[in-house]
C-alpha cells in the first residue's frame, strides 16, 4: 500500500506531465471511487481547469486549479498513475483526465480502494478526507515535546498502532511504522504513553530520517507500487524488519531473529532483543 513516501514519488514524478496543463475532458470509469461529490460536481469542478499545482497531504494527492477546486486523491492499496495519448486498457481504469497535445492522465486500481472527490480550495482543510489528519512529519511545528504530548493522548494503546493513527502523524504506514520503532530501538508493543522526552525525540529523529531517505529512493515497492514514470521505488532493499521474519536482525547481530507479530490487526515485525 502506498504509504507517504511513495505518494510523494507519484506526487513528484506526476507534477511536471500534470501542472501548467489544461483539463479538456475529465471521464469517469468508476463511479463508486466518487466520494463526498455527484460524478458530475466532479467533473464541472475540473473540466477547461488550468492545474496549478500538485501537493500532497498524508497519503492524499491535490491536485488543485486555477478554478478554486482541488481534486483530492488516495491511491488506495494499488492506485497508480499513467500518461498515455490513448485511453486503453478500460479495465481497472477510475478516471481518466485529458490535456492538450493528446495526453491522458489516467488512474488505474486493480484493488479499488482508490478514493477520490473534491473541495473548494478555500475549505480544503475541512474536507472529511483531510479534517482529522494530524502532522506532516516535517511540520516545524512538531518538536519533540509537542509529539511527547500527542503521545501523552493514548491511554492502553502501543506505539505502533498510534503511529499508524492519522490523526497523530499524516502518511505514515505498516511498512515504516515497523521500520520506524526498529530505528529507534522501541518494542512496537510498548504503550505510547509511557514513552519519555528522550525516547520521543530520538523516535521523531528516526522517522524524519527514514521518511527522508525513502522519499529520496522513490518509496518502497513490495509488488504493485510503481510511480508516474512506471518505475519501482528502491528503498525496499533498505528495509531491516519489514517482510524479514525470521531473518537475522542486521543490528544486534546473527543470535537474534526478527519476530512477526500481529497488533491492531496488522503485520507487525520487530527484533525482541534490541527494540525495548
Ligand atoms: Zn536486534
Amino acid at each position: 500500500m502506498p504509504e507517504l513516501p511513495e505518494v510523494e514519488q507519484v506526487r513528484r514524478t506526476l507534477s511536471p506531465k500534470l501542472v501548467g496543463q489544461t483539463v479538456s475532458s475529465v471521464r469517469i470509469f468508476n463511479p463508486e471511487r466518487i466520494f463526498e461529490v455527484t460524478p458530475v460536481q466532479f467533473r464541472r469542478g475540473i473540466v477547461d481547469s488550468r492545474v496549478k499545482k500538485l501537493s500532497r497531504r498524508g497519503k492524499y494527492l491535490l491536485m488543485q486549479t486555477d478554478n478554486q477546486h482541488t481534486a483530492l486523491i488516495g491511491l488506495g492499496m494499488t492506485g497508480r498513475f499513467i500518461v498515455e495519448p490513448d485511453l486503453e486498457p478500460l479495465e481497472y481504469l477510475v478516471v481518466a483526465f485529458s490535456l492538450k497535445r493528446n495526453r491522458i492522465v489516467k488512474l488505474y486500481d486493480m484493488r479499488r480502494f482508490s478514493r477520490i472527490s473534491l473541495a473548494e480550495t478555500g475549505k480544503i482543510k475541512e474536507h472529511p478526507f483531510l479534517a482529522h489528519l494530524g502532522y506532516e512529519f516535517d511540520d516545524k511545528q512538531l518538536t519533540p515535546s509537542v509529539f511527547c504530548k500527542e503521545l501523552q493522548r493514548f491511554r492502553n494503546r502501543n506505539i505502533k498502532g498510534v503511529l499508524l493513527d492519522q490523526s497523530v502523524i499524516a502518511g505514515l504506514g505498516n511498512i515504516y511504522a515497523s521500520e520506524v520503532l526498529f530505528g529507534a530501538k522501541l518494542s512496537p508493543e510498548r504503550e505510547a504513553h509511557t514513552l519519555n522526552l528522550k525516547e520521543c525525540s530520538v523516535l521523531l529523529g528516526t522517522m524524519r530520517k527514514i521518511l527522508r531517505k525513502a522519499i529520496e529512493m522513490g518509496g518502497t515497492t513490495i509488488r504493485d507500487f510503481r510511480d508516474a514514470d512506471g518505475k519501482n521505488g528502491r528503498y525496499a532493499k533498505e528495509l531491516k524488519v519489514y517482510l524479514r521474519e525470521g531473518q537475522p536482525c542486521t543490528r544486534c547481530g546473527t543470535s537474534s531473529e526478527i519476530k512477526r507479530i500481529v497488533l491492531g490487526g496488522r503485520s507487525t515485525f520487530y527484533c525482541p532483543r534490541c527494540q525495548k
